[in-house]
């Protein structure tokens, strides 16, 4: 198949026709694709500022922006695989167990038919409702989360289920093979002395922001690829892993972080592992600035494509040429 599932922008201006990300074909619920693009607009753990639901239409506004080709590995990755807009979730405000139901639905389903998953958050809590439902096909998948926070704080007021919680949630469910996972950028203040090395006593490998800047991308690249080795993986990256300067539109910054090209020359160095999933999230439109953290995003959903297309253990699978069917379960 064809780029032409990617509208030619030299052919029907980029800011013409509908909405989905990059204007690929929406889902039709019966074909199986490669990989499939899913808005999950829930912002009601969120700690601070709220909004995070219109993160979803925010970055397919700005997606259209890109262009099919990928500069840096040299290949337009939709000729490689067949990727399609599956909409929303319909997430449910303030109902944070019945959003985590649908959510963990859509995934299991996606992933028993060899779908890989891409979210657009939507709070970082959205996060342990795709670690369910791919868990529920694959068993417990190795967490790369790029982030300032490592979201495994207890509860926040009492509140086990927020977007500072949910991977000391995915640990006590058994979701991912910590022994496994990676934590990467955490900075900034912290509720007391040691909190990162919580997350550590959890299993998690942490890589502070200073010290990543410090060893440079590919070396971090390297890194996050050792410690996940064959296991399949989950990626999740939280948009506040940037500097609020590369990424003002989200819900708690933190400042004294990498650059946007800092953060994409590590996930571009992420070739060759087996993908599970990936998503981003946080992205709050209402306090962005002319649109660049929602670009930021839709650049990371981009490169995620990629890395689907490069994933080894799917080479000898490629459906670009044919939709497959999709099996009920
Ligand atoms: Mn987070
Ligand atoms: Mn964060």
């Amino acid at each position: 198949m064809d780029g032409s599932r990617l509208p030619d922008a030299t052919q029907n201006p980029r800011f013409t026709g509908v909405r989905t990300f990059m204007r690929l074909p929406a889902g039709d619920g019966e074909a199986a694709p490669d990989v499939a693009i899913v808005g999950i607009p829930f912002d009601t753990a969120a700690s601070f500022r709220p909004g995070q639901r219109f993160g979803p239409s925010a970055v397919r506004d700005i997606s259209v922006l890109l262009r099919p080709s990928n500069q840096f590995h040299g290949m337009n990755a939709f000729d490689k695989v067949r990727v399609v807009d599956e909409g929303d979730i319909p997430a449910i405000p303030g109902d944070i167990q019945r959003t985590y139901d649908l959510i963990a639905a859509r995934y299991a389903e996606l992933t028993s038919n060899n779908t890989v998953p891409i979210g657009i958050g939507g709070d970082h809590s959205v996060t342990l409702g795709e670690l369910r439902g791919v868990a529920k096909t694959l068993g417990p998948v190795a967490l790369v989360q790029l982030d300032a926070h490592c979201d495994t704080w207890d509860n926040y007021w009492g509140v086990r289920y927020t977007h500072g919680t949910p991977f000391r949630r995915a640990v006590e469910e058994g979701v991912i093979d910590v022994s496994h996972s990676i934590q990467v950028g955490m900075r900034g203040t912290e509720y007391a002395p040691g909190d990162l090395d919580e997350s550590r006593r959890l299993g998690f490998e942490v890589i502070t922001t200073p010290e990543m800047l410090q060893r440079g991308p590919a070396d971090i690249a390297a890194a996050i690829r050792k410690r996940v080795g064959e296991v399949p993986v989950f990626l999740t990256f939280d948009v506040d892993f940037f500097d609020p300067a590369y990424a003002p539109g989200t819900g708690t910054p933190e400042v004294g972080g990498p650059t946007s090209a800092f953060g994409l020359a590590i996930v571009q160095g992420l070739s060759g592992m087996h993908f599970a999933g990936l998503d981003t999230v946080e992205v709050l439109p209402a306090v962005d600035s002319g649109q660049i953290t929602a670009l930021l995003a839709a650049t990371l959903v981009f490169e995620f494509v990629a890395l689907v297309a490069l994933d080894p253990k799917r080479t000898g699978a490629k459906h670009a040429d044919g939709a497959r069917r999709r099996s009920q379960s």
